[in-house]
C-alpha cells in the first residue's frame, strides 16, 4: 500500500504535492519523495521517514516546476531507505515512477535489463519500471530512425 499525488498545471507543483502527501500518509509512512520537472530536468527529493521531514527538506529548495510525481511509501522489496524510497528514475534520468503494490516477476525484468547494461540503485521492485519503459522507448526510436533513413 502507498499513497500517490500526481499533478500538472499552471501553479507551483511542490506544495500541492507536499499537501496531498499529508493526506495520504496513513496508506504508507517508512518513506516520501517526488519528482518535479524543472526547466526540462528531474528534480527527484526523496528521504527517509515522515512526510514532515520530505517538507522540511523540500523547503530549502526553490522549485518553481507545475509538473511533479510523490508517493507516500510502505516497502515491500528492500528496507525504508532514502535509496528505496520513490520517484524511480531510470538510468538516462528521462522517466521518473511511482508505483503502488508489487511486480512479481521483477527478477527476471532486472536480470533481462541487467543484461542489456542498466543498472541499479535500489533494492526495490519498482526500479525495473522506469528502465524497461527507457528500454522500449529507445527500441522504439532506433526503429523510427531506421525506417526515416531508409526513407532518405
Ligand atoms: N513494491 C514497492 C516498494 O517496495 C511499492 C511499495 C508501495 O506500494 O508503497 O517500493
Amino acid at each position: 500500500m502507498c499513497g500517490i499525488v500526481g499533478y500538472i498545471g499552471t501553479k507551483k507543483a511542490k506544495p500541492i504535492l507536499i499537501e496531498g502527501l499529508n493526506k495520504l500518509e496513513y496508506r504508507g509512512y517508512d518513506s516520501a519523495g517526488f519528482t518535479i520537472l524543472e526547466k526540462e530536468h528531474f528534480k527527484t527529493l526523496k528521504n527517509k521517514g515522515r512526510v514532515k521531514e520530505l517538507s522540511d527538506l523540500a523547503n530549502q529548495e526553490n522549485l518553481e516546476g507545475s509538473v511533479g510525481i510523490a508517493h507516500t511509501r510502505w516497502a515491500t522489496h528492500g528496507k525504508p531507505s532514502s535509496t528505496n524510497s520513490h520517484p524511480h528514475n531510470d538510468n538516462s534520468n528521462t522517466f521518473s515512477v511511482v508505483h503502488n503494490g508489487i511486480i512479481e516477476n521483477y527478477h527476471e525484468l532486472r536480470k533481462f535489463l541487467s543484461e542489456n547494461g542498466y543498472h541499479f540503485l535500489s533494492e526495490t521492485d519498482t526500479e525495473v519500471i522506469p528502465n524497461l519503459i527507457h528500454y522500449y522507448f529507445s527500441q522504439e526510436e532506433n526503429r523510427t530512425e531506421k525506417s526515416f533513413l531508409r526513407s532518405c
